[in-house]
């Protein structure tokens, strides 16, 4: 062999095994057990290709399956580790996990359902070489889901975008690859209600989208209901933008106005035209409407309260129950 052909720092890399991995892999799960060892066995067969260095990490979000189990029978022949919270945090929380336990000079982070092509992860690093150190896939339509859903999704980001400083694109999914610096930066945030899609366009970064398209779920049922949705939407909404709370102070000034209005012309119309019929259906009504809009005022106000509420207990955003790793050998 002709050792000394070889650049000298070649040769230590090779005697020595990378410490920090070129990538790491975040793949946040809750009850995936049907998923969860294909998932892995595949990001492990494509890492192989791309990287001389990768590690894996899923977190189990408070599975009520073997979830946990079955991702640790993959450990051994993989370079593994696998993080158990100590309940569900929800999706947000277990990616924060993961980046947190991560230790790779890039990122990428992905859904245990097989649904992102894991093609993309070679166009995600060739960007990355090009010096994006954010990549993220956004949905290149969205014709699978429900119009009614695709119409909540649209206002939904249009009210977002409203407030926010930095542009949270409507379309963009978690499957993304981030450089360590970006990383750093999000989990050096001290917020607790986290909308992660929000908070990765507020760190900024060189950004750069690639389209892709969505396969089906290899295994089991969608984790997010009508109801997982609207949770994460009024924590996007309470974390993003503060135009709810000051939208009211229009409003009052606009009725009040319009009451004014009211008030002179009801009184010309008494001076000229003398006493009329009482108008008690135009009270009733008013009296009603804006009993209404104070209650939802009070409501909105109650629902950032409540964000502000969480923050200032600075309960951790999520507790690892126990993490397994691969055994050193
Ligand atoms: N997930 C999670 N915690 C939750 C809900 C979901 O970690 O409380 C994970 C889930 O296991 C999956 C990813 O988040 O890996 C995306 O969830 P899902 O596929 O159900 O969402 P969809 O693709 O339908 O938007
Ligand atoms: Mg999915």
């Amino acid at each position: 062999m002709k050792l000394a052909a070889i650049p000298l720092h070649e040769v230590e890399l090779a005697i020595e095994p990378h410490r920090v991995p070129e990538l790491s892999f975040v793949i946040p799960a809750f009850n995936e057990e049907e998923n969860i060892a294909e998932t892995i066995r595949r990001v492990d067969e494509e890492a192989l290709t791309l990287v001389r260095s990768y590690e894996i990490i899923v977190v189990d979000d408070g599975s009520s399956d073997t979830t946990f189990e079955r991702a640790k029978m993959m450990a051994a022949d993989t370079p593994l580790r696998v993080l158990r919270l100590s309940r569900n945090f929800g999706k947000e929380q277990a990616i924060m996990a993961g980046l947190e336990a991560s230790t790779g000079e890039s990122v990428v982070i992905l859904d245990a359902d097989l649904q992102e092509p894991l093609h993309h992860v070679a166009t995600m690093l060739k960007h990355r070489s090009e010096g994006f150190e954010v990549v993220y896939t956004v949905r290149a339509h969205r014709e699978d889901e429900p119009r009614l859903k695709r119409l909540f999704t649209h206002v939904f980001y249009k009210m977002l975008n409203l407030g926010s400083e930095a542009e949270i694109p409507a379309d963009a999914r978690d499957f993304r690859l981030l450089d360590r610096r970006v990383v750093d930066a999000l989990c050096s945030l001290p917020e607790r209600n986290r909308f992660m899609k929000g908070l990765y366009g507020w760190v900024g970064f060189r950004s750069m989208s690639i389209p892709i398209e969505l396969e089906q779920r290899a295994g089991g049922k969608s984790k997010f209901g009508f109801r997982g949705l609207m949770k994460l939407g009024l924590t996007g909404m309470t974390s993003f933008t503060n135009w709810p709370l000051r939208v009211w102070t229009l409003i009052g000034m606009g009725v009040a106005v319009l009451s004014i209005l009211y008030g002179i012309y009801i009184a010309a119309k008494t001076m000229i035209f003398g006493i009329d019929v009482p108008g008690w259906s135009t009270l009733a009504v008013a009296l009603f409407l804006l009993g209404g809009v104070q209650l939802i005022s009070i409501g909105v106000l109650g629902e950032y309260l409540a964000r502000v509420f969480i923050e200032v207990k600075g309960r951790p955003g999520f507790i690892v129950a126990e993490t397994h790793s691969q055994k050193k050998s």
